[in-house]
Order: structure tokens, then C-alpha cells, then sequence
């Protein structure tokens, strides 16, 4: 039987259980899923329609970004610095600027940034979802989406808390698509009230789909339940909202006993290093997460919160802050980021059946890099190359769902030009009541 692509020549990180690497190896992929994997020479055995010499080149998994708000990139860079931005800066501006046209794209001009850094999967809480669902399908992209509820009138919902019918309606019309799964993302226990948290969590549970929350995020949020339930996580526990189905973004201010009940719920982390320390604050306990077995994904967080949407850049910072944290070199090694960043993430999302690893039978979402360029040779170990020295620039084709959506550096799916240009006039859009606020709130 013929397949449809081989791509072979290439070192491949497979991520499977047993971390086995083929170099040089080759995939081959039919259908959208992985049809055949191992060395090169095995090759021949499999007649495709198109194959794809990659001597030179790392074959990886695609990256799992699991905490973004891609909207938010056409904010980026604004506001920087001021304290209490989210509710001093971020808030007053969403509400005045946000809406479908910027939702859709600045989407779609965040996700070519992400694709072309080798990005093939992300989880998103945001207004306007499916407008950035409308972006995920034009790029081509896999994704989680979540509609914000807030408890105050949003971009998407004229009363407080409207979110939650908006992601009901989001939720209805997306359920069964092959790449985008819909879901619910309340913002944060101290942002939607008791009753519609718990709300929520029941018709999750009943519509079977997932809940993206900040949780533990902000010492003013600690200081709140601190004194009322002893941790939001406890919080949480108390009004029976923790469990598999939530993926909790930051997790920075939490106890042991807080860990205790996040792995006997079996709550997923999404750990978000770059965007925690831009905003000051400590580092969260990732490698206690580990310990504890909990599972454990990387996210950029947004354009306006980390700036860069490369997953390289994370999944950089996230061994060494956790190296400076538990002051050990040998903390979070080189070949346990590199799962955080791709299997892991798939775990945190529950779609490991399906993508985070190279195996026969997974969907095909891969991303090959130049293994050849100055800030990568020599390699000694691969995942040490990965993890540490990889840059958005060396990746050169990416596949999502066995589709190629980035090919030598260019995206397929999208004219950049067209997407450049449509963020261009946004910005243009945004860029007075950027400034009236920047100047009304800085310190
Ligand atoms: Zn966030």
C-alpha cells in the first residue's frame, strides 16, 4: 500500500515509553496518522506519494502549548510594567477594544508565529472562541478552546458571568470536530462567583469536556482564600470543583497540602515559567508536581503575558528556574522537558492517545528543524540540543494531523503577507487607547 509521505534520514525523538531514538530514522505517514517508524534503511518499505529527505534534520513531536490567549496579541508589548495590570490595565482595554474582528486576527496572526515555531497543539481561554476557531482551522492547527466566563460584563457577554451561556452555544456547534475541541475556562476562583463555578463544573462533567482555569496565580488571590479556606486550591476542593477535567494554568502559591489534593483529584498543571517571572512572581513548584505524578504541560501563556509564543523558549526556562528553585543541577533534566513540552502537554489536555509522541497509530503532528545551523552543532545528545539550543528559526516543515502546514519556513495555509497587514490595521485600531492608558496608569 502506497502512503502518503515518508520523511526520512533524519534523527527522530520518538517520546514513546521507551524514549527510543532513531538516527538516522524515518516516518512514514498515511491517512493523517503515523503508518511506520524506525531507521532509515527500513525505509523502502514503504512506497509514498511523497517523500521528504531530511538528513541533517530532527524529527521531533509537535509542541503542546497548553496555557495561551492568542487574541490578546494585539496587545502586545503595551503596558508593560505597570503593577496589577491584569485589573488596572488588561481589563479596561479588553473592554474597550476587544471584539470578533480582533479576536479573529490576531488568532491567526498569533498562530502563525506558533506554527512556525513548531507549535501543532495549544489550549486557549479567550472571548470570541470561535472566532479563534475559525483562525485554528484556516492555519490548520490542533487546539482546546475555552470560552472566558467572568463575573463582570465581558467583550462576549453584556451581563456578568454571560460567558457561560456563550460556551454553551461555542461548545454545541464545535463538539466532534477533528481539531478543535471546545470546553469551558472560567477565569479564576476570585473572578466568577461560588454558585457558577460549581455550575459550570457539573455541565462540563456532563457535556464531557474540559475546564481551563487560572488557579493559584496572584498573591492577592492567596491572600483571599488564604484567610476564608487556607489555599484557592481548597477552595476549590470544598465546593467539589477539582478533578482529571481541570487544567489549572500557574499553580505558583500552593502548599503540600495543596499538592496532596491536586494529585489525589488528578488535576493537570499547565506550568507557565517565562510569563510568571515577567510578572514578578515566585517560581512554581514543577518538579513537587512531577513527584507528586501529576501531569505536567508547558504554556507560553499570551502574547502580552510571556511576549514570545515559541514553545523553545519555555521549555528552555522551565529546567533551569526549577534548577535555581530546588538548587539542584540536576533537577528536570534535559529529556523531562522536552515530554513537559510535548507528551506532557498532551496528557495535561487528555489527548495522549492521539498526538505528544512518535508511535504507529498516533495522528502525524510533527515538526522537523535544521540539525545543521551555527547555534545548534555539535550535537552530543539530542534532547540536551532540543531543549537548550533548538530556536523558532531552525524549524522547517511542520505537520498537523498529517497535513503539512509549514513547509521550509513557510506557512502553507495562510498568505503572511494578507495576515501581516490585517494585524497592521488592528493595531492602528488599538493604538490610541493604548496610549491614554498606558499614561493613566503608569506609576
Ligand atoms: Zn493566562
Amino acid at each position: 500500500m502506497t502512503c502518503d509521505l515518508v520523511i526520512e534520514g533524519c534523527a527522530i525523538l520518538t517520546l514513546d515509553s521507551g524514549y527510543r531514538i532513531f538516527d538516522p530514522g524515518f516516518v512514514a505517514v498515511g491517512s493523517g496518522r503515523i503508518v511506520g517508524l524506525g531507521l532509515a534503511g527500513e525505509s523502502l518499505a514503504y512506497p509514498a506519494a511523497r517523500r521528504i529527505d531530511a538528513r541533517g534534520r530532527l524529527l521531533m513531536p509537535g509542541f503542546v502549548n497548553v496555557h495561551t490567549h492568542v487574541p490578546m496579541a494585539a496587545f502586545r508589548g503595551a503596558g508593560e510594567d505597570i503593577d496589577d495590570r491584569l485589573s488596572r490595565f488588561i481589563f479596561p482595554l479588553e473592554k474597550s477594544l476587544v471584539d470578533r474582528q480582533l479576536v479573529f486576527e490576531s488568532s491567526r496572526y498569533c498562530l502563525a508565529e506558533m506554527a512556525r515555531s513548531g507549535t501543532t497543539c495549544f489550549a486557549d481561554m479567550y472571548y470570541f472562541e470561535d472566532e479563534v476557531a475559525r483562525a485554528a482551522k484556516q492555519l490548520g492547527m490542533r487546539c482546546l478552546l475555552g470560552e472566558t466566563v467572568v463575573g463582570f460584563p465581558a467583550p462576549d457577554a453584556v451581563e456578568a458571568h454571560g460567558g457561560q451561556d456563550y460556551a454553551r452555544r461555542f461548545i454545541e456547534e464545535w463538539q466532534g470536530d477533528a481539531l478543535v475541541q471546545p470546553c469551558f475556562a472560567p477565569h479564576a476562583p476570585y473572578s466568577v462567583d461560588e454558585a457558577h463555578l460549581k455550575a459550570i463544573w457539573s455541565e462540563a462533567e456532563r457535556l464531557g469536556v474540559k475546564v481551563l482555569m487560572h488557579l493559584a496565580e496572584t498573591e492577592k488571590e492567596a491572600a483571599a482564600f488564604r484567610a476564608s479556606h487556607g489555599s484557592s486550591v481548597r477552595y476549590l476542593e470544598s465546593i467539589g470543583c477539582l478533578g482529571s477535567g481541570l487544567v489549572a494554568a500557574h499553580m505558583i502559591y500552593v502548599d503540600d497540602q495543596d499538592i496532596e489534593i491536586l494529585s489525589r483529584r488528578g488535576v493537570a498543571i499547565a506550568h507557565c515559567p517565562a510569563s510568571n517571572a515577567k510578572s514578578g512572581r515566585p517560581i512554581a513548584p514543577a518538579y513537587k508536581y512531577r513527584a507528586a505524578g501529576l501531569r505536567l504541560g508547558l504554556g507560553t501563556d499570551g502574547p502580552i503575558s510571556g511576549n514570545g509564543m515559541d514553545m523553545m523558549g519555555v521549555t528552555g526556562l522551565y529546567p533551569k528556574l526549577q534548577k535555581v528553585l530546588s538548587g539542584r543541577r540536576g533537577e528536570v533534566g534535559a529529556r523531562e522537558a522536552l515530554r513537559a513540552a510535548t507528551l506532557g502537554g498532551a496528557e495535561a489536555l487528555g489527548l495522549a492517545d492521539k498526538i505528544g509522541s512518535i508511535e504507529i497509530g498516533k495522528r502525524a503532528d510533527l515538526v522537523l528543524a535544521d540539525a545543521g545551523d551555527f547555534n545548534v552543532q555539535p550535537v552530543y545528545d539530542w534532547y540536551a540540543t532540543a531543549v537548550y539550543a533548538l530556536r523558532p528559526h531552525n524549524v522547517r516543515t511542520v505537520l498537523v494531523d498529517g497535513r503539512i502546514i509549514v513547509e521550509e519556513g513557510r506557512l502553507t495555509t495562510l498568505d503572511e503577507d494578507e495576515c501581516k497587514a490585517g494585524m497592521r490595521a488592528i493595531a492602528e485600531r488599538c493604538r490610541g487607547e493604548i496610549a491614554r492608558l498606558s499614561k493613566e496608569q503608569s506609576p
